[in-house]
């Protein structure tokens, strides 16, 4: 009812969800039955969670943030979504998004501008701005977002709020509308570190419906952040972190790198060792992330044909229903990027663009794989600037592109990354919340949350 209560009072403001739903107080009497009758209740009992709508729940609708999919219902829940269920979660509705994850800000949404609860006439970034605001204006306990170039990191920096884009393959993608494939991954938003390890313990693991989840053991990331001796002074003693260099330089907001400075030192303070690294392939992460990221949408979002699922267009042949069913369905930022990709994918240009922008994500796999041999973590910046304004950057995409080089190497590099809140800048009405960028290598979830915990 609190829960409730306070999306009521806040929506009109935030608009985060989508969708809510009606059965919210229905599910929490048959907890409520059930713990009467003595049953075992799961772990995540009663908890209320957001999830992103490019994540298909099977009582709800599911848009992607699409009016293409306006409308549509899926017939089964996703991987993720059904493990949450079983663990005794109550989806309390789905959160917005930019249309199919393609955006930074949230405004790309086809239905509706959310607001950064810090400040409400700024963005709360995205594309998963919906779950993280819901997140930190308390309108749920936790949300599930998705991130292929930095959808969950940024808007948890943005909005206050811990972020977890987990290792490749760690959770299943099955039921998550793809974007980028071979980028995307389903990721998590909580008010605390712990929060994300519970979720993370209910979700990651090996699926038969996504060949490119990985059968790695799953660890119990919540247990292992207890067993921290409260009572030691020096808990990170020798753990060698790297601050990259390339991420603390120019185009990066002065009071992001002063807060992230003073992370470094609040490590540094509790035993860690501190070195600057540096990427010099770090740069070219960004072209690279965008050729690769439109050439493989171009390819997935030939699905909505407005045959398959959700709006049709009357038309009287079909080559006109598939195109005018697109063309009013999709927004301009996904026909933009669908153009962008096929024209990279074409005969001709394939070797001057798709081809070379692979042997660029080579690159920066081996720069963070040599990175992290001599570092355990790494830290940058999750953005090079705090919130800024609803409307500032929507006429520039390139601006609006060039604010996602902190996270985009990550998701070329497929390794995993913790963002959780290090300080504030000025601005807004309180100040606006920064996020610092904890990154590892390959399935060190477990680290980089211990280590998030400790600095928490
Ligand atoms: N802003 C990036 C993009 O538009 C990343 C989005 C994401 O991670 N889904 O592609």
């Amino acid at each position: 009812e609190e829960y409730l209560d306070r999306l009521r009072r806040t929506e009109p403001q935030i608009r985060s969800f989508l969708h809510v739903s009606e059965t919210v107080m229905r599910e929490a009497e048959d907890l409520d039955r059930l713990v009467e009758s003595g049953a075992e209740l799961g772990p995540l009992a009663g908890v209320l969670i957001g999830v992103k709508d490019n994540i298909c729940t099977v009582d709800m609708p599911s848009t992607g943030g699409s009016r293409i999919l306006e409308g549509y219902r899926p017939a089964f829940d996703a991987t993720a979504v059904r493990k949450l269920k079983e663990a005794g979660a109550i989806v309390i509705g789905k959160t917005n998004l930019d249309e199919f994850g393609m955006g930074s800000t949230t405004e790309g949404s086809g239905f509706q501008v959310t607001a950064n609860p810090w400040d409400v006439s700024r963005v709360p970034g995205g594309s998963s701005g919906g779950s993280a605001a819901a997140v930190s204006a308390r309108q749920c306990a936790v949300s599930l977002g998705s991130d292929t170039g930095g959808s969950v990191r940024q808007p948890a920096s943005f909005c206050g709020v811990v972020g977890l884009k987990p290792t490749y393959g760690r959770i299943s993608r099955f039921g998550l509308m793809s974007y980028a494939s071979s980028l995307d991954v389903i990721g998590c938003f909580g008010s605390s570190i712990i929060d994300a390890a519970i979720i993370l313990n209910a979700v990651a693991g090996h699926d038969r419906f996504d060949a490119t989840s990985s059968m790695n053991e799953v660890p119990d990331y919540a247990s292992c952040l207890i067993s921290i001796d409260q009572f030691d002074s020096k808990p990170l003693k020798g753990l060698r972190i790297g601050m990259i260099t390339e991420t603390m330089g120019d185009g990066v907001d002065m009071g992001v790198v002063s807060s992230i400075k003073a992370a470094a030192l609040h490590l540094e303070e509790l035993g860690a060792v501190l070195t600057e690294v540096s990427l010099p392939s770090f740069s070219l992460g960004l072209p690279a992330y965008y050729i690769l990221a439109s050439s493989e949408a171009s390819s997935n979002l030939s699905r909505y044909d407005g045959v398959r699922y959700g709006n049709q267009v009357a038309a009287d042949e079909l080559i006109s229903l598939y195109g005018d069913s697109r063309a009013i369905g999709f927004g301009p930022e996904v026909k933009m990027r669908i153009l962008m990709g096929t024209y990279a994918l074409s005969a001709g240009y394939y070797e001057a663009y798709y081809k070379r922008a692979q042997q660029v994500r080579t690159l920066v796999r081996k720069s963070f794989k040599d990175a992290l041999e001599t570092n355990d973590i790494l830290i940058s910046p999750a953005a090079p600037s705090p919130a800024f304004r609803i409307g500032e950057k929507v006429n520039d995409p390139l601006a609006m592109y060039a604010g996602d080089i902190m996270t985009v190497n990550v998701n070329l590099a497929g390794v995993p990354a913790l963002v959780v809140p290090c300080g504030f800048v000025e601005g807004g009405i309180v100040g606006l919340p920064v996020g610092l960028q904890m990154i590892g290598t390959s399935f060190s979830e477990e680290k980089l949350l211990r280590v998030g915990h400790i600095f928490e």
